[in-house]
């Protein structure tokens, strides 16, 4: 059995920001990566928004840095995931892939979320080449040409709004009659000249011999006067829902309505005392790499002081 100050699971810009701080206040953190090391900014290409790179930074470099910074500061980054977790009582009891258990006297939660992807074959074919589910992070790459957001949600409108600044033309592909977004936001997206909403529309497949060149889509799937047709796009966003990463803490930690964690008010404490959730894990709204990395540094933050 090892006894660990604290224990951070997820290698997003989250957890090794954890791994950072809690490395500098000499706490010996451990921190497991999961199964996807770097995280979810290791699907994307160049990084642009994160400060400190004015001309962008490779995703994957970025986060091999703050691994690497990790280390630096002492930090044991381990391959692997945690599979149990039992915090019912301090020291938390946890046991990794290996069979290995683990005492935690503190534990920083910073396992993400995962997009939805719709589970086509050609999703993974042309991910990163023209395919993907953060207009944040990829839009800039569409600057005047012609796109698909996928989804009829709060996050679809606010993607295809924000596309529509950069792109030339926007489709939304809705497989609702309707939106089912914010007031608000069905507005924006109705009244912008440069979105097209196909309603009552799914997505069949998607081809392209140099990348992405178009979208197979059916309108009425299933009805008499079902239609299919292509649409030309350069680029496919999806916006159909995050699943938090929390089935290992269900019904152990107090979750929203969507599965994520719930901390205090301008705080990554949770209803444990001594475990703390940071990063997309606890973010329903915001999903952006340098906030999961200021809430990471909170979290080691809190972590010290709790311990203490
Ligand atoms: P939602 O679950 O609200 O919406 C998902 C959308 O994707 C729906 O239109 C849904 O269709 C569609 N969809 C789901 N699965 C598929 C599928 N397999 N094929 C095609 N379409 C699919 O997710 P969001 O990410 O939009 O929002 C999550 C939460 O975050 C919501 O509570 C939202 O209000 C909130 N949010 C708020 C924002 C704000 O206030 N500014 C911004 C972003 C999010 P259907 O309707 O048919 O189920």
């Amino acid at each position: 059995m090892e006894r660990i100050k604290v224990l951070i699971i997820g290698s997003g810009p989250a957890g090794y920001t954890a791994a950072i701080y809690g490395g500098r206040a000499n706490l010996s953190p451990v921190l497991y990566s999961g199964i996807q090391p770097g995280g979810q900014l290791t699907t994307t290409t160049i990084i642009e928004n994160f400060p400190g790179f004015h001309e962008g930074i490779d995703a994957n470099i970025l986060m091999q840095e703050m691994k690497q910074q990790a280390e630096h500061f002492g930090a044991d980054v381990r391959d692997g995931s945690i599979v149990k977790a039992d915090l019912s009582s301090r020291p938390f009891k946890l046991e990794d892939e290996s069979g290995n258990q683990i005492e935690a006297e503190s534990l920083i939660i910073a396992t993400g979320a995962s997009a939805k992807y719709l589970g086509l074959a050609d999703e993974e074919k042309y991910r990163g080449e023209g395919v993907s589910a953060c207009a944040t992070c990829d839009g800039f790459f569409y600057r005047k040409r012609v796109v698909a957001v996928v989804g009829g949600g709060d996050t679809a409108c606010e993607e295809a709004t924000y596309l529509a600044g950069l792109a030339r033309k926007v489709y939304m592909i809705v497989r609702k009659p309707y939106l089912r977004a914010a007031e608000i936001m069905r507005k924006r997206v109705e009244e912008n000249p440069n979105i097209e909403i196909l309603y009552n529309t799914n997505t069949l497949g998607l081809f392209g011999d140099n990348g992405l060149e178009g979208a197979h889509l059916v309108r009425f799937k299933g009805e008499p006067n079902e239609e299919k047709f292509d649409i030309a796009i350069d680029g496919f966003f999806l916006a159909i829902g995050h699943k938090p990463n929390t089935d290992l803490f269900k019904g152990q930690i107090d979750l929203d309505e969507q599965g994520f964690i719930l901390t205090k008010p301008k705080s990554t404490a949770t209803n444990i005392e001594g475990v703390f959730a940071a990063g997309d894990v606890a973010d329903p709204t915001y999903r952006q790499g340098v906030i999961a990395a200021a809430t990471g540094a909170m979290a080691a933050i809190e972590a010290d002081r709790f311990l203490r």
